[in-house]
């Protein structure tokens, strides 16, 4: 089978067509970083507008260089949040629109599950259950993945997501939109223990991650004046892993063994992060398995791959689904102290 993916739940409209063998037929990617980097920030109007303009055509394009009618299709998955709201409305009603015209099963991708599910894209060989490091730029979270659609959350952040913070410290550096990539390439420069940061949270007997604090002592180190930016980036990479591997350490010993520790969204991009995570799985007798990097940050591939999931278990939406601006994987998780999904 194969199945049109159509992502716009932040700055990147994507679109990609994947088949149930895993194969990446076409895909493409436009990037709205030009547009939004004058605010230091993704602005939700000009988002949803890049969105509204830029779709149609990504559509028509891998289409025709797969040389398929949409009637070829078995399904359309779409992003129907979390994320920006008027993003997500204008990839939804795109491809509600295709699926009706063409009598194509729609199928509701949450975003979260693309991120989490990509990895099983990439590698065939992974199979569930596996533990999921899911680290991107709305969302900091372990999840014990125990099938298609079946999310245990095990932590999350009670403040910032790991994204937001490494976003947060370029912006404290002068490095500009988006942050992640500019502060790992200064990391490389500086030295790791320099500059003391705070592990927030580490060696509490709870799971979560915190990172505001991180952000915080990074914007007061940076103030004094007596850092080097390489050093305040090396510093702050460093802290971050070691709450990652501390805070993995505690959600994993309080759950069922697991074979294999995954980590997927955009930070998931970062070569430090994922060498820790590679150590700390051999330590723990794990498998570890990781997306290649553009697989990492938002596409449509993902999105694609895991409408294929759900068409292979026989799944698809009604053509009224609502666009959904929060939805939690774990709908069960108890909310903790001030943390979004
Ligand atoms: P969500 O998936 O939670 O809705 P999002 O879609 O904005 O949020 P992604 O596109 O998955 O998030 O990831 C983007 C985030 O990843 C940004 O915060 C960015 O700074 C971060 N990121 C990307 N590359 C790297 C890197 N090499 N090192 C650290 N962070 C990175
Ligand atoms: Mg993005
Ligand atoms: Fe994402």
């Amino acid at each position: 089978g194969i199945v049109l993916g159509i992502e716009s739940s932040c700055d990147e409209t994507a679109v990609a067509l994947v088949t149930t063998e895993r194969e990446i037929v076409s895909q493409r990617i436009a990037s709205q970083i030009e547009a939004h980097a004058p605010y230091g920030g993704v602005v939700p109007e000009i988002a949803a507008r890049a969105h509204a303009e830029k779709l149609a055509p990504m559509i028509a394009e891998v289409m025709d260089e797969a040389d398929l009618e949409l009637a070829d299709l078995d399904a359309i998955a779409a992003t129907a949040g979390p994320g920006l709201i008027g993003g997500v409305m204008v990839g939804l009603v795109s491809a509600k629109a295709l699926a009706m015209a063409s009598d194509v099963p729609l199928i509701a991708i949450n975003h979260l599950e693309g991120h989490a599910l990509s990895p099983r894209l990439a590698d065939a060989s992974l199979e569930f259950p596996y533990a999921l490091l899911l680290v991107s730029g709305g969302h900091c979270q372990i999840l014990r993945v125990e099938g298609v659609g079946q999310y245990r959350r095990l932590a999350t952040t009670i403040d910032d997501a790991l994204g937001e913070a490494f976003d947060k410290t370029a912006k404290i550096l002068g490095l500009g939109y988006p942050g992640g990539p500019a502060v790992e390439k200064l990391a490389l420069e500086g030295d790791a223990k320099a500059v003391p940061l705070p592990r927030p949270l580490v060696g509490s007997g709870e799971p979560h991650f915190s990172f505001a604090g991180l952000k915080s002592a990074v914007m007061r180190a940076q103030q004094s004046g007596e850092h080097s930016d390489a050093d305040l980036a090396a510093s702050f990479q460093q802290a971050a892993i070691d709450c990652l591997l501390d805070r993995l350490r505690v959600s994993l010993d309080a759950s069922e063994p697991m074979p294999a520790l995954v980590v997927a969204g955009g930070v998931a991009a970062n070569a430090a992060i994922r060498s820790a995570l590679e150590g700390f799985a051999a330590k723990h007798d794990m498998r570890f398995v990781a997306p290649p990097m553009a697989l990492c940050t938002d596409n449509a591939a993902m999105i694609a791959w895991a409408g294929a999931e759900r068409l292979a278990l026989g799944q698809s939406d009604p053509l009224d689904f609502v666009a959904r601006p929060r939805w939690p994987l774990d709908p069960e998780a108890e909310p903790v102290r001030g943390a979004g999904a």
